[in-house]
């Protein structure tokens, strides 16, 4: 970026100079409307993903005897955690009004991420794609017939690759390799060894790069370009991964109503989504608001040095200012947030859905992580901690934001949703090392 549009930036955004000086901010978003809206994007293709992945729940029972007891659907509870929002509270010395709970999602099925929801879905849809075109699968079909050798040998002869910084990965690579496929998965120098190695375990060859995300992603699109049989799942752009994101959305509507958590006027929903290129948080904060409207107030978390959404966002040019353009370096223990250029396509549509952004430290992560264990006995990776950090920055920051919507004096009827994104498949020894550093 040339120096003088920098210079433009810094002048046009004051918040800016926060952010590159790596201090943790709440940024609104002045865009969101009530009734949000984008012409990139529909709820007819969140509609065929929870179709498509129905159809698919006899062939992930046997494929996965873990999802029988929920019928072959990949989805998480919700909970809430009284001591840790106590523990916060002291830690950080506000009170948080409302009901705090979490999103389990570092418990979902197969690969213990929220990119279980987006990565599977777009495997799946491909290989239902491959298997209907070839007159080996209708629509109709009991799927079960997909974990057959016949199957596994046809799609042995096709690839998939991906360009990750851990969990989109291990999603791609474990249902990928299950399917049968041939699966590549170019990692950035942020990806931790314990997935790599499971994803080598698994069968999948991975690629490593001393380059960040932004790199691995653009090396194996061009790889795949290169091989008509290779599927390439692009985290930067694709629409698959965002739909399977937003079934999320729906599955916790029916969560709500059975547990009584109403979202109303008089019942403000606030949800806190770890934010890396964007297509994880994005999917579900599309769904969310295309369901309850305006009560529903999302913000996105990122890492002090990798606010590649908030920067995006907050200058309207998306993928074209990266982290490294202000002078930050994208380093962080929160692997899966290590992005530095957010995704263009999913930054257009948030525009007028999300409320805002906000900057955690990394101290702040393992902080975190410490009280999470310390109170609830609950383990999640340095990523999904930054959810935490929403209610807190709300409640301090966020003063201005709340009067404007008229909620401020509703809080105590609030829900605080933390979307907890990642943990469960951390290995022990893997654990202790971070619990070191809370
Ligand atoms: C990938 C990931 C995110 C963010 O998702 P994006 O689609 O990259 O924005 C958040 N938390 C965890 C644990 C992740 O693995």
């Amino acid at each position: 970026m040339v120096n003088n549009l920098k210079h433009e930036l810094f002048e046009a955004y004051p918040l800016l100079k926060n952010i590159a000086n790596q201090n943790t901010v709440l940024w609104e978003n002045t865009k969101r409307l009530k009734k949000a809206q984008t012409d990139l994007f529909s709820m007819e293709e969140v509609k065929e993903a929870e179709e498509t992945l129905k159809r698919f729940s006899s062939y992930l029972i046997v494929a996965f005897p873990e999802l029988a007891a929920s019928e072959g659907l990949i989805e998480s509870s919700i909970k809430e955690i009284p001591n840790m929002k106590a523990a916060l509270e002291k830690e950080f010395e506000t009170s948080i009004a409302g009901q705090f709970i979490l999103k389990c999602d570092y418990a979902l099925p197969i690969s213990g991420s929220i990119k279980a929801r987006g990565g599977i879905y777009e495997v799946l849809k491909h290989a239902e794609r491959l298997a209907i075109a070839n007159s080996l699968l209708k629509e109709e079909d009991d799927y079960a017939t997909l974990a057959t050798d016949e199957l596994r040998a046809f799609f042995q002869q096709y690839t998939i690759a991906v360009g990750s910084t851990g969990n989109l990965g291990l999603s791609i690579g474990i249902m990928g390799t299950k399917l049968g496929f041939n699966v590549v998965v170019h990692m950035s120098s942020d990806a931790k060894e314990w997935k790599k190695a499971m994803l080598r375990e698994k069968g999948a060859t991975v690629i490593e790069y001393e380059a960040d995300y932004s790199v691995a992603v653009e090396q194996g699109r061009k790889e795949a370009e290169q091989n008509p049989m290779c599927h390439f799942i692009d985290d930067e752009n694709s629409k698959d991964l965002f739909a399977g994101y937003a079934v999320a959305a729906k599955r916790l509507q029916a969560q709500f109503e059975k547990t009584n958590i109403a979202v109303d006027e008089e019942h403000p929903l606030f949800v806190y989504l770890p934010c890396g290129v964007g297509g994880g948080p994005g999917g579900v904060a599309y769904g969310l608001r295309e369901l309850f409207g305006e009560h529903v107030h999302i913000f996105f978390a990122e890492p002090v040095a990798s606010p590649c959404m908030t920067i995006g966002l907050m200058t309207g040019l998306h993928d074209e200012i990266s982290v490294e353009d202000i002078g930050l370096d994208n380093k962080t223990e929160a692997d899966g947030l290590a992005v530095g250029r957010a995704s263009k396509f999913v930054g257009k549509v948030m525009e007028t859905y999300i409320s805002g952004c906000y900057t955690v430290k990394d101290e702040e992560l393992f902080t975190s992580l410490g009280l999470a264990m310390e109170s609830e006995g609950l383990f999640l990776e340095p990523s999904a901690h930054a959810g935490m950090f929403g209610p807190i920055q709300l409640m301090k920051n966020g003063q201005s934001y709340l009067e404007k919507h008229n909620i401020a004096d509703k809080m105590e009827q609030a829900t605080h949703l933390v979307w907890a994104t990642g943990g469960s498949m951390v290995p022990q020894e893997m654990r202790e090392e971070y619990l070191k550093k809370a």
